[in-house]
């Protein structure tokens, strides 16, 4: 039996950041809150995340010289999402962007570097990472807080099914514990109870193969994931048996800067994501030609790829590399990333035609001077140089399974909404469980926004909602 007292008003399911920042604003409004997460450690998708937190109008662009607003973040979110985003959500999360990600400096005390960064999709520079570039960093400061609270996170423990009370309030959960996610729950049931209700912070679904794949036929067992392998739909498949109403479910991201040369997420997309896309090229081995506008949003990149329908090759030059300013020597060390001496030599190693790789890349740095892409209309940063400075830097690259963006339908204060467009009594929800805000594409540090941003909500409004 679980050592807990009995006063619980809130359980909360899931420890990445949208659980515990929820956590955090529940019990910072005097209520009882436990965390329950499946894992021995807390943290989810959360904790390999690469940090980067998109926010608009910061203190840190402003230094930078870029212009930028909640409107032209909204606008970004909208179009990448190609309008499918529930536009009231995208308005929550932009508005706020830049008091949350404030408040995971000032409150909770996390670090960043002193850069911002622009991923493909985005008007411009806004993603600002963690000091140690993860998203751990959060987490960390997240749990210390959540100590300083008193506020149990419970681990090992697999929540298995909700429960209504006799009011019609979802206010228990089954659930397992001693919970290993080889063997399975070793330990008893029991049911955990919570006056005021439940928030669902379960995350996304990308490891869960058969679920995924039920959504979009084509995301098999073939296509790996950058996600951790507990990233599965039990809590969602739950919530929809309750009559929580599915959203864009087969709106799945494949994350084009991924290598195939390696597993899960890996250290490839430090040269991938960062470094190529500003600073590089994407070419087709087999024509050495481009085919795609890098910078591009990564629902265009991966879908160019899937058309090519073999690894494409991503590189740059000493140039490229140092302009990014990214230690890229871990995907070095692994040999996810290749260096070579000359471009004959890179066209050697990859049975790539020497001629006509010199030609497109030729081709490109007179585009990079004239400050002006005819062919695939990438926006090219003035910092950006020519591909000329050996040694050239190189990696094959294939998309992974790496978000949801489809997940159960909330409103704008968190609740769970049913097919008929009713809150479900008791049940809230928040992060990659959600589905709608970022509709067909969500752009690149727009996740850890979100989760901050929604599952503050969710703390907030479980505590204080009838
Ligand atoms: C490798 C990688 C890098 C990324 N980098 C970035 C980035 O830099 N910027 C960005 O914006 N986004 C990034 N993302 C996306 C972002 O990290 C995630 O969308 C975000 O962390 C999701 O947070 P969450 O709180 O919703 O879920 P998670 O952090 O995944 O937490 C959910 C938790 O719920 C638990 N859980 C699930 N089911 C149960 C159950 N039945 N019982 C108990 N517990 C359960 C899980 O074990 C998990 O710990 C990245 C994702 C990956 C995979």
């Amino acid at each position: 039996m679980l050592e807990l007292h009995d006063k619980y008003d809130l359980i909360i399911i899931g420890s990445g950041f949208a659980g515990l920042a929820a956590a955090i604003e529940a019990a910072e409004a005097g209520a009882e809150v436990m965390v329950l997460e499946k894992m021995k450690a807390p943290g989810g998708n959360s904790v390999i995340s690469d940090g980067g937190i998109a926010a608009p109008g910061t203190d840190e662009q402003v230094k930078a010289g870029i212009a930028d607003s909640a409107q032209l973040m909204y606008e970004d979110m909208i179009r990448a999402g190609e309008g499918l985003n529930y536009p009231e959500l995208v308005k929550i999360v932009t508005e706020q962007a830049k008091e949350t990600y404030l408040w995971s400096k000032e409150y909770l005390g996390v670090s960043y570097l002193d850069r911002v960064d622009l991923f493909g999709g985005h008007s411009v520079p806004r993603c600002h990472t963690t000091a140690s570039v993860s998203g751990r960093d959060i987490v960390k400061k997240q749990l210390a807080r959540l100590k300083d609270l008193k506020v149990p996170v419970l681990t090992g423990i697999y929540v298995k099914n909700f429960i209504t009370g006799p009011d019609g309030r979802l206010d228990k959960v089954t659930i397992h514990s001693g919970y290993n996610y080889q063997k399975g729950a070793t330990g008893p049931e029991e049911v955990l109870s919570a006056a005021r209700g439940l928030i669902v912070a379960s995350g996304g679904f990308g490891s869960d193969i058969a679920f995924r794949k039920a959504q979009d036929p084509r995301l098999d067992q073939a296509i790996a994931s950058t996600n951790k392998l507990f990233a599965t739909a039990e809590i969602i498949k739950e919530c929809l048996a309750l009559g929580a109403n599915p959203v864009q479910l087969s709106r799945i991201q494949l994350f084009p800067f991924a290598s195939p040369d390696e597993k899960g997420f890996g250290a490839g997309p430090m040269f991938g994501d960062y470094v190529v896309l500003p600073y590089g090229l994407i070419i087709d081995p087999k024509t050495a030609a481009r085919f795609v506008n890098e910078l591009g949003n990564r629902k265009e990149v991966a879908e160019a790829l899937l058309n090519i329908g073999r690894p494409a090759l991503s590189l740059t030059d000493q140039k490229g590399v140092i302009n990014a300013g990214w230690d890229i020597n871990r995907a070095l060390k692994k040999g996810v990333v290749k260096t070579f001496s000359s471009l004959e030599h890179l066209a050697d190693y990859y049975e790539i035609n020497a001629q006509k790789l010199k030609q497109t890349v030729s081709r490109y740095n007179t585009m990079l001077g004239q400050r002006q892409d005819d062919d695939f209309q990438k926006p090219l940063l003035k910092e950006a140089a020519p591909i000329t400075s050996p040694p050239f830097y190189a990696m094959r690259m294939w998309p992974k399974v790496h978000y949801t963006m489809g997940g159960i339908q909330i409103d704008s204060s968190a609740r769970v909404i049913d097919a008929n467009q009713k809150p479900i009594p008791g049940l809230f929800a928040a992060g990659e469980v959600t589905g709608g805000i970022h509709g067909a594409c969500r752009l690149g540090s727009c996740a850890i926004t979100e989760s901050l941003v929604m599952g503050r909500i969710a703390g907030i409004k479980a505590v204080s909602t009838a």
